[in-house]
């Protein structure tokens, strides 16, 4: 045992012989686990939650909890002992200092304090670390902010409210939240097809005019929303770039941030706005036109369509599937109609494998003003027995019940069967709290049901089709 006297103050002796086994998942078979705890002589009871490292549950006999919108961690166990995050943890009873060193990095938070350092520099905690009794262990652990402290030692940190889990991953470069690209990109030419806009940039009304080179045809330019990153990109075959890059070339009247790059034969005009933009395209034999517009006032009918999961965390797996794959295969034979219909602007809040985090999507889908919104997952359960469709809700039991009635026609499922499951009411999602607008979270049946894990996969081109029809009968 390597337990230096000074990290097991707060801890029963009995630790000392205990190895890491204790595997605490916060959410098994849907079911959820409170914790018991006295602080400062008061009592609590909280929902469980656990810490995952790469996609495993950090170890712990002690179950972390929320207070207020903070999660709380034992240091110990998350940060200590049993730790693969390669932080070093100690406590000092006397001082009341906690201290964490990962690399380079010193944290030092008090306990009972909103206030820490990281490396002799202040700032301020979302919430003050405490020692608490466990009342089913009738131990006392040192409970920390945990996402506070997994970043400010060079660790990403992102809130997983499905599996009531923070899932904690190593920086690495070009992580996608961050820099690259977030998915497949929707080429459409300028001006004539894409979705219809309520705004169409003209020479009398526009944001850029951008000067064409001589002889440059119309269909060697094309235009991309590429908002995941808050831009439209003009894509042009062949090396323009001088032109291109020539402030003479272009008259700008609305805030923009304009760059152009060239790579593998095709020249980039990178239009950036501050926020989500919706844009027009039109072109002249002389000139681009490009303006935008808050999506709201550019386009009609406004869609967010969320591929549940992704990247990191693979959601459900079971039956040779990851959910994340599944529910990203439904969404792209979903954008496949979309595509082909100009009425809607639809935003996926991811077209590949990463993760963008539970409020990332919902933010998406409130700062572009979507009329709808759409969550899909596949089910999971203990029992490979259980099977079935259903939706959950809070407040939009109509687009629910629409929702239901179509992913089960795109299951193949009869409504009066067994496998309608039916609406379920939930009030413990982001994708179902966050959300300002119309929307709903579809389980299509269970990868844990290797029968309909099948079934899911080689219907997902007719759950496509009719997941967009229930969207779009909605409006
Ligand atoms: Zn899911």
């Amino acid at each position: 045992m390597h337990c230096k006297r000074l990290i097991c103050l707060g801890l029963s002796l009995s630790l000392l012989f205990s190895n890491c086994s204790q595997t605490f998942a916060a959410v098994k078979a849907g079911t959820y686990f409170k914790v018991q705890y006295t602080h400062n002589k008061k009592k609590y009871s909280k929902k469980a939650i656990d810490a995952r490292y790469n996609n495993s549950i950090i170890k712990t006999n002690m179950p972390g909890f929320i207070d207020g919108s903070t999660s709380l961690y034992s240091a110990y166990w998350v940060f200590g002992r049993c730790s693969s995050l390669g932080t070093k943890y100690t406590y000092s009873s006397k001082t009341k200092k906690i201290t964490l060193k990962r690399s380079s990095n010193t944290l030092v938070m008090t306990l009972n304090s909103k206030t820490a350092a990281l490396n002799g520099k202040k700032f301020t905690l979302p919430a003050a670390p405490r020692k608490i009794r466990y009342v089913s262990k009738k131990k006392n652990y040192i409970m920390i902010p945990g996402e506070a402290a997994a970043k400010k030692l060079g660790l990403n940190y992102t809130w997983n409210n499905r599996l009531l889990s923070g899932l904690i991953t190593k920086k690495t470069a070009g992580s996608p939240s961050s820099t690259t690209s977030s998915g497949n990109t929707t080429n459409t030419s300028s001006g004539t097809k894409g979705t219809a806009t309520k705004i169409t940039a003209s020479a009398s009304n526009y944001s850029i005019r951008i000067k064409k080179p001589a002889g440059l045809s119309a269909s060697s330019i094309v235009s991309d929303d590429d908002y995941w990153n808050k831009r439209l990109r003009i894509i042009v075959n062949g090396n323009y770039k001088t032109h291109f890059a020539s402030s003479a070339n272009r008259t700008i009247k609305e805030s923009l941030t304009y760059s152009t790059s060239y790579s593998g034969g095709k020249t980039y005009i990178n239009i950036k706005t501050s926020a989500i933009k919706g844009f027009s395209v039109t072109q002249t034999s002389s000139y681009i036109y490009v303006k935008y517009a808050a999506p709201k006032s550019m386009y009609h009918r406004i869609i967010v369509i969320d591929a549940g999961h992704g990247g990191s965390d693979s959601g459900a797996t079971g039956s040779g599937y990851a959910e994340k794959n599944m529910t990203l295969k439904i969404v792209q034979n979903m954008k496949s109609y979309f595509d082909k219909n100009s009425t809607y602007k639809v935003y996926y809040t991811r077209l590949s494998d990463w993760y963008p985090s539970l409020s990332y999507r919902y933010k998406m889908a409130n700062e572009v003003g979507a009329d709808r919104f759409l969550s899909v997952h596949i089910n999971s359960a203990d029992s490979s027995s259980a099977k079935g469709t259903e939706t959950l809700y809070k407040t939009y039991k109509t687009y629910a019940q629409n929702v239901q009635n179509n992913a089960l026609k795109g299951m193949g499922y009869s409504s009066s069967s067994s496998y309608n499951r039916k609406l379920k009411y939930r009030t413990d999602l982001a994708v179902l709290n966050g959300p300002k607008m119309t929307t709903a979270l579809v389980e299509m049946g269970f990868i844990s049901n290797k029968t309909e894990a099948n079934r899911i996969n080689s219907k997902s081109a007719a759950i496509g089709n009719y997941l967009y029809q229930a969207v779009c009968n909605s409006f």
